[in-house]
């Protein structure tokens, strides 16, 4: 490579390290996004190529190193035990049969024998609930996957969010899951907003993201908000669970009195992934809310312990997004945003 040449490279590279930072700052912080995701993830997929290319190039500092953004600063900030992160994504069929393979060479099984605990991609966004004795302490923002904003007030005005669990449930628990809104819910409450003369929101997932970071909780508390818990984070003491399945897991939570999407399934064969897949996105516009792909976890908890983590996003799960149909519909929406 020539100097004028990698003085090229480096100068895209940091273009677009600044782009995406803008990009993340509107997204997170501002809930205000300039540009649809799908044209956010082509630029995140070009930088994440030209760092593989050139790792000389690398920085702690890149947005492909992090997820999201830090606390605004209006919220108390909020130390994770177990760090939130994110997760790679497939955009097409031999994207995910590449994870799968990847996966399946790490844990040294065959792609046929790993299974797989299927979830729809709920847009929301991501929160965590700490309970201690039972009763739930602490609600927090994902922030930049290791420090998120306390909005214990915020969370406990949701419904479906239980305020004591139920049954024979540890003494410390972790919950994590999705804050949404259902598409009725957004419906209805973008009609009162327009007959109040008030803004409205863009979509569903930007309007849950406005609900839930409000400081004035009364504000939150009228938002039609809902809950799905996904994952559990810190467990003590780390109990021996029925079955060392994450989808198992997911039921054991459904017990103790969280939510959890109806639609999940534990998935025998790899080959399953891509039929769930057809199938979910068949039935996407007629979910009462929005996804946006599908998270296909590898099921044995052990097996993910042993395949860990990189930078952003555990090596054991992938989100097989659905192709992007809302370039359209984010232009049509675009003077909505608040
Ligand atoms: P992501 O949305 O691709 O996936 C991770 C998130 O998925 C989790 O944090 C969680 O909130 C959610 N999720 C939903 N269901 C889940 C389940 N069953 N299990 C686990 N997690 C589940 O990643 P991200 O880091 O939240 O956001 C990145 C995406 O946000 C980008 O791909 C882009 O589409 C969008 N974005 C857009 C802009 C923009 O300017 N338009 C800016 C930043 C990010």
């Amino acid at each position: 490579m020539t100097d004028t040449n990698s003085e090229q490279i480096a100068n895209q590279i940091e273009a677009l390290r600044a782009q995406l930072d803008q990009y993340n700052h509107e997204y997170y912080v501002l809930d205000q996004p300039s540009v649809p995701d799908a044209e956010y993830d082509r630029l995140f997929r070009e930088l994440q190529t030209l760092e593989a290319a050139y790792p000389e190039l690398g920085s702690d500092t890149s947005p492909t190193q992090r997820v999201g953004a830090p606390p605004s600063g209006a919220f108390r900030e909020v130390e994770h035990e177990v760090p939130m992160l994110s997760l790679d994504n497939a955009f097409d069929a031999d994207e995910m049969a590449a994870f799968v393979r990847r996966v399946s060479d790490r844990a040294g099984v065959a792609a046929e024998a790993l299974r797989w605990c299927a979830e729809p991609k709920l847009d929301g966004l991501a929160v965590s609930l700490l309970y201690e004795h039972g009763k739930l302490v602490r609600g927090a923002t994902r922030g930049d996957g290791y420090r998120g904003e306390d909005i214990t007030a915020n969370v406990k005005t949701i419904r479906a969010i239980p305020l004591h669990l139920r049954g024979d449930f540890p003494d410390r628990l972790e919950v994590r899951g999705e804050v949404f809104m259902s598409r009725v819910g957004f419906e209805r409450m973008n009609e009162q907003a327009l007959a109040a003369g008030e803004k409205i929101f863009a979509n569903p997932r930007n309007a849950a993201a406005g609900s839930l970071r409000q400081l004035d909780s009364r504000v939150t508390a009228k938002r039609p908000l809902q809950f799905y818990a996904y994952a559990m984070g810190t467990v003590q003491p780390e109990r021996q669970l029925d079955d060392d399945s994450h989808y198992q897991r997911l039921l054991q939570l459904r017990e103790w009195g969280f939510p959890v999407c109806p639609e999940i399934a534990q998935l025998d064969h790899s080959d399953a992934c891509f039929d769930y897949y057809t199938q979910i996105g068949e039935k996407r516009d007629y979910l009462p809310y929005e996804i946006d792909g599908v998270v296909f976890k590898l099921d044995a908890v052990d097996l993910q312990e042993q395949l860990g983590f990189v930078s952003r996003a555990p090596r054991w799960a992938i989100a097989f997004k659905f192709p992007a149909q809302e370039q359209l519909t984010w232009l049509r929406d675009v003077d909505f945003q608040v």
